[in-house]
């Protein structure tokens, strides 16, 4: 891996840049929280923007269970842990920092933000990007979990090609349920939607309320889709491999995949010290960060300054390569926020009649090259006496042999 320099360019971002000399802590440009597909690729796009960065990572992707990612193009079949570590090389070789853990709280400080890690040491950025993706809660089926992104699977585009034309069912637990039935007809004609939860009624029979609506009964017939009433009381696996669900009445429906619904859980509680939680999401699908459309995170329909979010902590739908473009797209909103910020300061510091900056143009347009007190003539007869003027060396130390 080329290994890029990532000094920055600007001075005033160079000031803030982390220097193993400085005695205070650096204050990094963005403090990004987590290092899966979004943040890793935000990590990428701003170090190459040659701003200074942090990646906090616990190191729990969310496809971690599955064998291989699928629909990434080119990267088709990789492990989520060669993924992950392709993008912190890349990441690191444009001068990002990588550090291993969990961020466990966050609050405003002088310098922007500070982060608080599980170990209890605290980190700055001037910006926080979150890109901890979600929590896939699972329903509380014995042994469901252990088979979970194996045998157990929710998305059709991540796994239904290794599934296709397989026996698969469908744990119906809720109005999605006959929507992802309907799905994964179109990779196998052997579904059977298994009712279960809230769509059984106490007594044993399709609830009234929660189970099919007549449309559904007809779509799920006109598809050739199978109905079996649960509920499901356990998963039933053999030699690691799944082979059915063992319904409470004892029977087992034979399967080779079972198709959940999993709630969608974005992983935000570090940021209530910014009065910052997850909201519910539209699609009734679980809870997410609410964004403007460029990614800036949203508290009661206010943006909360400074604060990003990218991936799946806020868009739960986010496949990998989804996730990957929206850290770029919310890194590149990042770098031209920090830039106006910048450019507002140049401003302000080159309209004071005062500040460092004007008195060096001062001193530049009035005395040119006697502006340190000694014109070049000066000079130069000065460095025809004492040549060490000439070589940058201390004249005492140099008349006395010290140098
Ligand atoms: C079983 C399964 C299989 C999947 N297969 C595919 C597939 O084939 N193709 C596809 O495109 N998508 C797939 N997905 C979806 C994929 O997982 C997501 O699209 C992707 O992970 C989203 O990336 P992300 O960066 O938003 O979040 P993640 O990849 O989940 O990355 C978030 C990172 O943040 C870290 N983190 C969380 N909280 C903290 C904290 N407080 N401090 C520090 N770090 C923290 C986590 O440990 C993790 O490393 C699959 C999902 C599942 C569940």
């Amino acid at each position: 891996m080329t290994n890029h320099d990532a000094s920055p360019l600007d001075p005033e971002t160079s000031a803030a840049a982390p220097s193993p000399a400085a005695s205070r802590p650096p204050v990094y440009d963005v403090v990004i929280i987590g290092g899966g597909a979004a943040g890793l690729s935000a990590a990428v796009v701003l170090g190459r923007a040659r701003r200074s960065v942090l990646v906090i990572d616990e190191g729990n992707p969310r496809n971690a269970p599955a064998a291989g990612v699928h629909s990434f193009l080119t990267r088709d079949g990789i492990s989520p842990g060669d993924l992950v570590r392709l993008g912190q090389d890349e990441a690191r070789s444009y001068g990002a920092t990588l550090v291993a853990g969990r961020a466990a709280g966050t609050r405003r400080s002088p310098a922007g933000f500070a982060v608080t890690l599980d170990t209890g040491s605290t980190v700055s950025g001037r910006r926080l990007l979150v890109a901890t993706g979600l929590v896939d809660e699972l329903p509380a089926v014995p042994g469901l979990s252990e088979r979970w992104g194996r045998d157990v699977l929710h998305c059709p585009y991540c796994h239904g090609w290794e599934v296709r034309d397989q026996t698969i069912g469908i744990l119906g637990t809720g109005p999605r349920s006959v929507h992802q039935a309907l799905l994964f007809r179109q990779w196998s004609p052997n579904i059977t939607l298994v009712l279960h939860g809230d769509m059984v009624a106490a007594d044993g029979s399709i609830s009234d309320s929660h189970g099919p609506t007549d449309v559904e009964w007809e779509q799920l017939a006109a598809r050739g889709i199978s109905v079996v009433v649960g509920p499901v009381q356990a998963l039933d696996v053999r030699n690691d491999v799944l082979t059915g669900v063992r319904l409470a009445s004892g029977h087992l429906i034979p399967l080779d995949a079972l198709v959940v619904g999993p709630v969608f859980t974005a992983r935000t509680d570090f940021l209530a010290g910014l009065g910052v939680s997850s909201a519910p999401h539209p699609m009734g699908v679980g809870s997410h960060l609410e964004t403007d459309g460029s990614g800036r995170v949203l508290s009661d329909g206010s943006v909360v300054a400074g604060v990003w979010a990218a991936g799946n902590s806020a868009n739960l739908m986010a496949q990998v390569v989804v996730a990957a473009a929206e850290g770029l797209g919310v890194a590149t909103a990042i770098n031209a926020e920090l830039i106006l910020e910048e450019t507002e300061r140049a401003v302000a510091a080159y309209r004071q009649p005062f500040s460092s900056a004007a008195e060096a143009r001062n001193s530049d347009a009035h005395l040119g090259d006697r502006r340190h007190g000694i014109s070049t003539p000066a000079l130069e007869a000065a460095v025809e006496t004492a040549p060490e003027l000439a070589s940058g060396s201390d004249p005492v130390n140099a008349r006395e042999g010290r140098n």
